[in-house]
């Protein structure tokens, strides 16, 4: 859509909360989110929708001299508004705090009887209404929060940094519907040593942690990799049932250097691609500062060079199908990588600026070292998390999977793998290409908004979804199951069938998220939030509020289908991945409902159903 001001065009623009308009200067616009950066007379920056700016020309000129003052300076003069602006003197008359500062001080204090500014959890620059007005996006300097007690919590050190922190104007009336939600979210981080030049934010930190505490971590981190371990020795049994326990391997059976040496290669050799400078160089969502990170999305052209050496490793002789001999020794050796990793990762967190933390983060050290501290650790332009969701483990998956189709070839000495093999490779291939070919969609998912770096993250990406993920074509191998070509077809509709809820789903929501006026969405009804972010409640985000859950639940499903009846062990995957996603979906409507408060509670209305309509 064209914009209709120009930088530098004086207009006037709409006071936050207020039906008052005041002259302003448009510094900026940015397309995607189509707000203009404005800068009132007192120099306060603001950043306004369209609609809250009007040409000077639409307004009648007044006497007084008010009329084209600040909303600070007209604070004496107006009667008092719903709405409270937060705008200042600018930070040089700032200095000296003057008797007048005070009784502003006093007069806002005073106003917070009916509108109180409240910090929200949700890092952003948003100033964010629950009262369906427009939101708008502030810019806020330390020095300018308005309420004592607020200004007493938020620790200022720097005069001259900013930070930008999320606000609500909330009405009064609201006030209780929130309180519930308001009193877990917030707790504001002690200031670091006076001596840090970095940014002393406030980054808020929730008290209800998740998985079960630091209890459940340590069960998590403890029990996760002896329970892949004890599933791999479990599935190479002649009987795979579970009441048949398996006996402790020889220790020269779990571990060999050698193996060890080929993973770590492994690593590397796609962090080397990584580091090639191909493919489009792509910006984050923003961060609690304001920055945003750039990433380069090449996951794709790593799969495809992969593919050629791997391809040529093979064309040379070297036998891959070999690997499944070493398949213990293998993923012991990447767990332990993977706490090597999580190790590292900790120890940088702790020299972290503040502002690179994690939301998800605590203060209580085991809990963090599972859920990860820093958000984005990188050295250099080296993201560690976001290499970490999408090359090792899930371009190794595809691996793998290959891996176990040569070995059943050889095991069951067949011309040609089984049509169950070819059923599990296929579908999983196609679900890695698609994650790969839509590498920018990870950037909005909770892994890398939210969650930190830490043990979770790596040995899930690492370990899980590589050894676990692979799992039906483990068992394929010493398991065969003959599939007929009806009931193939059957399993491929429904593979299909999946695959399209998942990313008609998914390419809808990330479509919307990109250019919500984007004309191919027009159709679709929204609901308006406080964020700036509207909540599509038409079309599959109408359908349930997680149809990408849907649909890849019935892939999942699809995947277990060709390993047949015989043992419940290839369903482990659709069991768990059932747990994980609904779980998954718990956490993301916590995050959702503080984020954008009625107007989710307005969509769980509308849309009922979380995965599965008239069921969950
Ligand atoms: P989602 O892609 O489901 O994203 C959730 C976010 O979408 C919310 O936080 C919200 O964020 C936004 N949103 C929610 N409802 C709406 C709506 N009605 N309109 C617009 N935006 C909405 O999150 P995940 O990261 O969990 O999943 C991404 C994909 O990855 C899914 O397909 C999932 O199945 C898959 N996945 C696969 C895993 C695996 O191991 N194979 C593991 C985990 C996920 P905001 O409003 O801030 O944009």
């Amino acid at each position: 859509m064209p914009r209709k001001f120009a930088d530098g065009e004086v207009v006037r623009g709409r006071w936050p909360g207020s039906s008052l308009y005041y002259e302003v200067e448009i510094m900026s616009h940015d397309s995607s989110s189509q707000l203009y950066t404005v800068k009132y007379k007192d120099g306060t920056e603001l950043e306004l929708k369209e609609n809250d700016i009007k040409p000077l020309t639409s307004f009648r000129q007044r006497k007084s001299g008010s009329s084209s003052s600040s909303p600070a300076r007209r604070r004496g003069s107006r009667s008092r508004s719903r709405s409270r602006s937060p705008g200042r003197p600018p930070r040089s008359s700032r200095r000296s705090v003057s008797a007048s500062h005070q009784a502003d001080l006093k007069e806002t204090r005073k106003d917070i009887l009916e509108v109180k500014l409240t910090p929200l959890k949700s890092f952003g620059n948003s100033i964010s209404r629950s009262n369906g007005e427009p939101e708008r996006v502030e810019r806020v300097e330390r020095n300018d929060i308005p309420h004592k007690s607020l200004q007493e919590k938020f620790h200022l050190s720097q005069e001259s940094s900013y930070v930008s922190t999320q606000y609500s104007l909330r009405p009064r009336r609201e006030e209780i519907k929130f309180k519930e939600i308001e009193s877990k979210e917030e707790e504001v981080v002690k200031k670091g040593p006076a001596s840090s030049r970095t940014f002393d934010v406030t980054a808020t930190q929730t008290r209800d942690l998740e998985f079960g505490g630091v209890p459940g971590a340590c069960l998590l981190m403890l029990g996760l990799p002896a329970f892949l371990i004890l599933l791999l020795l479990m599935c190479e049994q002649k009987d795979p049932s579970l009441l048949n326990f398996p006996s402790l391997p020889a220790w020269h059976n779990l571990w060999e250097t050698r193996v060890f040496g080929a993973y770590l290669l492994w690593f590397f050799f796609q962090a080397l691609l990584y580091l090639l400078p191909i493919g489009k160089v792509v910006e984050g969502t923003p961060l609690i500062d304001g920055r945003r990170l750039k990433y380069r999305i090449n996951g794709f052209y790593a799969f495809i060079l992969t593919s050629v050496v791997v391809g040529a490793a093979f064309f040379w002789g070297v036998k891959l199908g070999d690997v499944y001999d070493h398949f213990l020794q293998l993923a012991l050796g990447a767990i332990v990588f993977a706490g090597v990793l999580s190790v590292y990762l900790y120890a940088r967190s702790l020299k972290a600026p503040r502002n690179e933390l994690s939301p998800a983060s605590s203060g209580k050290a085991v809990y963090d070292f599972f859920i990860g501290r820093e958000l984005n650790p990188r050295i250099g332009a080296f993201d560690l998390k976001y290499f970490c969701e999408l090359r090792p483990g899930l371009i190794g998956w595809v691996l793998i999977n290959v891996v176990m189709l040569l070995a059943e070839m050889k095991l069951q000495k067949r011309a040609a793998p089984s049509l169950a093999m070819i059923l599990v490779n296929s579908f999983q291939f196609l679900y890695v290409v698609d994650a790969l070919w839509f590498e920018e969609a990870v950037l909005t998912t909770m892994d890398i908004i939210h969650d930190g770096f830490g043990f979770m993250l790596a040995f899930g990406d690492l370990v899980w979804v590589p050894f676990i993920y692979s799992f039906q074509a483990f068992y394929l191998v010493s398991h065969p199951n003959e599939v007929s070509w009806p009931v193939a077809s059957v399993i491929v509709a429904l593979k299909l069938c999946g695959y399209v809820i998942f990313r008609c789903a998914n390419s809808q929501k990330n479509a919307f998220r990109k250019n919500p006026k984007d004309p191919r969405l027009a159709h679709l009804k929204t609901i308006h939030t406080s964020t700036g972010k509207d909540l599509l409640v038409s079309g599959w985000w109408g359908f349930v509020r997680h149809p990408n859950y849907l649909g890849d639940l019935i892939m999942a499903l699809a995947w277990s289908l060709p390993c047949g009846f015989n043992h419940i062990l290839p369903y482990f995957y659709v069991i768990y991945f059932t747990m994980l996603l609904i779980h998954r979906e718990a956490r993301d409507e916590h995050h959702c409902k503080k984020k954008y408060g009625v107007a989710w509670e307005k969509y769980c209305q509308r849309v009922p159903y979380r995965i599965l309509p008239y069921v969950y």
